[in-house]
């Protein structure tokens, strides 16, 4: 990939999604964190007047078909996802915001013991965001977003899986600023008894601590270690310590799930007695992609209703012929619709696996 090293104009983005903040970085912020590190190849080249690029070259010893693979499908690039799209954890949000936008604005805060942040993980019940939280990151154009998903993990780089991670992070710190995230890192990172444990996920995991070593002890690195998990008791224990913040994305209260509603359904016709926070009384205990589904299956819920409305008492079949005879446009979505979508979508998060979560959070959560 090519890296634009230099850019005087920046994106756009919301802290806690109502302060606008204008992060710009020129060349001469980054050059001094960029001069520092040695990256083993490197090329530079004057592209167009005023930018270069940097292009990271597969040095000898290092297998080229795993440097292309990163490059195709590990860097990931514009996703379309912005921190106005997630409701609610705003804490979170300013969090992981803080922490990738203000070395880069603000380098000369981070001395003494003000350092950085250099790994987060966010564990949580699924559907709660985090994966979300992370697209957000990726669209932050100061930095490079290295998306490390599960299965690439576990399936055709397991025979050369240490140096997987290895060209990983040469390639982040090559790219810096840079975040690496591990979707599911449990997978990787699980406890397992030593003779269960497959020998290339040992080693993996060996090399992803390491590693991680390096970077949270090394001043000058600007790379970031995002994790996620929906099972962070399963991770063991020196890959948990190594995370210096362990982020609590819970399930929506009732004010993130009436935002959740609020966004789902901007674009719908309701009917008048169709109220946001009665919506959210409906779903207590669901979590986001839930809710998603809800407002999906609701909405669909009318139409139907609809058609079935226009063919009272006579046997229809539903084909395109039939269907020029309806007007269907704007039907609005009522109180039974979602009163029959919540009925029929139970929700994914089981009361076991919340207490499961809380004891985590209270036992090894920060604040
Ligand atoms: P996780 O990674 O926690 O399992 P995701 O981030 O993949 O969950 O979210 C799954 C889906 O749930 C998203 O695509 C979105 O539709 C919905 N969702 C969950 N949390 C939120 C949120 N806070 N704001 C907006 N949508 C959300």
């Amino acid at each position: 990939i090519k890296k634009q090293v230099s850019k005087t104009s920046r994106s756009k983005l919301s802290l806690t999604g109502k302060t606008p903040v204008q992060s710009t970085i020129t060349n001469n912020n980054n050059s001094n964190s960029e001069a520092k590190i040695k990256p083993i190849g490197f090329s530079e080249n004057e592209s167009t007047k005023g930018e270069k690029e940097k292009k990271y070259e597969c040095p000898k010893g290092i297998d080229q078909e795993i440097v292309s693979m990163i490059e195709d499908s590990v860097i990931d690039r514009s996703n379309g996802i912005s921190w106005l799209d997630i409701a609610s954890l705003n804490e979170v949000k300013s969090l992981l915001q803080e922490t990738i936008i203000l070395p880069s604005v603000m380098p000369e805060i981070f001395k003494g013991i003000r350092k950085p942040l250099k790994s987060i993980l966010l564990f949580g019940p699924p559907g709660t965001g985090k994966t979300m939280l992370a697209k957000a990151v990726a669209n932050n154009k100061d930095s490079i977003f290295f998306n490390v998903a599960p299965s690439l993990v576990v399936s055709k780089w397991r025979g050369d899986s240490s140096k997987l991670i290895k060209v990983l992070f040469e390639m982040a710190r090559f790219y810096s600023p840079s975040v690496i995230f591990f979707d599911e890192i449990d997978s990787i990172g699980s406890e397992r008894s030593a003779n269960g444990e497959h020998e290339a996920t040992r080693q993996m995991k060996s090399e992803l601590l390491i590693q991680m070593d390096g970077v949270n002890n090394c001043k000058d690195c600007r790379v970031i270690i995002l994790g996620a998990t929906n099972h962070p008791w399963l991770i063991d224990d020196a890959l948990r310590r190594r995370f210096e913040k362990r982020i609590y994305v819970p399930l929506p209260d009732k004010p993130a799930r009436i935002q959740l509603f609020q966004m789902y359904l901007k674009d719908m016709e309701l009917y008048k007695d169709v109220e946001f926070p009665m919506l959210a009384d409906l779903t207590e205990g669901y979590n986001g992609a839930d809710i998603n589904a809800i407002c999906r299956d609701a909405a669909m819920i009318s139409i139907r209703t609809q058609i079935q409305r226009f063919y009272s008492g006579s046997n229809f079949n539903l084909n395109s012929q039939t269907l020029q005879n309806i007007q269907i446009q704007n039907v609005p979505i009522s109180v039974q619709d979602f009163q029959s979508a919540v009925s029929r979508i139970k929700s994914s998060v089981s009361f076991q696996d919340l207490e499961k979560h809380t004891k985590w959070f209270q036992t090894f959560g920060s604040l």
